[in-house]
């Protein structure tokens, strides 16, 4: 009779790459469409990108809501990630200091869990 033991780890793994596919596709979809509507310069330092180092250029929403993607990009600013760092660290202080709760910083398994994991891929990436 034969064992099968790895069936639950086969439906967990289909789990995680259907989720982590939609959430590189919904992270393209904003990403590719901040790029088109904005100069590729980040809007704290002002250091300006080529299509060789864009990889460093992330899109920042800017309150802070990734799910809120209005069509006219009024929620996107491109920032390197060094400055996208700062302002979230930023906003975590600033919130923490006014004794609210950030959902999204503190928890983001509630949304999308592999969204922090590929920006910090992608800030390894040399
Ligand atoms: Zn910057
Ligand atoms: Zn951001």
């Amino acid at each position: 009779m034969p064992i099968q033991p790895t069936i639950d780890n086969n439906k967990l793994d289909r789990i995680v790459a259907e989720a982590r596919r939609n959430a590189e596709q919904r992270e393209l979809g904003y990403r590719e469409r901040a790029l088109k509507m904005y100069p590729w310069i980040c809007g704290r330092c002002a250091r300006e990108f080529t299509r060789t180092n864009l990889s460093e250029l992330t899109v920042h929403h800017r309150n802070h809501d990734h799910d809120f993607n209005p069509a006219d990009g009024s929620n996107w600013e491109l920032l390197c990630v060094y400055c996208h760092d700062n302002e979230h660290s930023r906003y975590i202080d600033h919130v923490r200091g006014a004794g609210y709760s950030v959902q999204e910083e503190v928890a983001p398994a509630t949304g999308n869990p592999f969204a922090d994991l590929k920006a910090m891929m992608e800030r390894g990436r040399k």
